[in-house]
């Protein structure tokens, strides 16, 4: 995961090179350079050095910044215990069927183990398995009657099947 940089340190007013963007932020000039030429941040790139406006920098920066709190790639998860984006362990993920559209995908963090859970359409499912290797447990009938019997029927996901029974 890229690290945060420090881009409200840029004036919206100025104009900045490559470089003395980089100087700013503390990144490697290249990297400036990729988010011009790869990731569409405005510049003009028809002088030497190419300028980029500080406006443009800041409004580039704060909103990849955003994105990549609030909405993590499909496949990813927010980890309540490293208080960061993370990726599954072992690629593995658990889905349960909740309403006709949606569900909760469930995975261990691949650093520190903590159980990650996210709320995810059921039409992004065949996309995040693209990416992870999940198991989906549909919440079919047959499941949900047996909120009766004994707890410990013999699901690969026991622990979380006796959550849902108490429920
Ligand atoms: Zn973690």
């Amino acid at each position: 995961m890229a690290k945060r940089v420090p881009y409200r340190k840029i004036k919206t007013h100025r104009l900045y090179t490559p470089y003395e963007a980089a100087l700013v932020l503390g990144v490697h000039r290249q990297t400036v350079i990729r988010w011009i030429k790869d990731h569409g941040l405005p510049a003009d790139t028809e002088t030497k050095p190419w300028l980029i406006e500080g406006r443009d920098l800041r409004a580039f920066l704060g909103e990849r910044q955003t994105r990549r709190k609030c909405c993590l790639a499909l496949h990813s998860f927010y980890c309540f215990g490293c208080r960061d984006g993370r990726t599954a362990a072992g690629k593995m993920a658990d889905y349960v069927q909740q309403t006709a559209t949606g569900g909760m995908l469930t995975a261990i963090c691949d650093t520190c183990g903590t159980l990650m859970y996210k709320a995810v359409k059921r039409s992004d499912l065949e996309a995040i398995r693209a990416k992870l290797d999940v198991t989906i447990q549909t919440a079919d009938p047959r499941i949900v009657s047996l909120s009766d019997a004994p707890i410990n029927v013999t699901f690969s996901t026991g622990a979380r099947t006796h959550v849902k029974a108490q429920l």
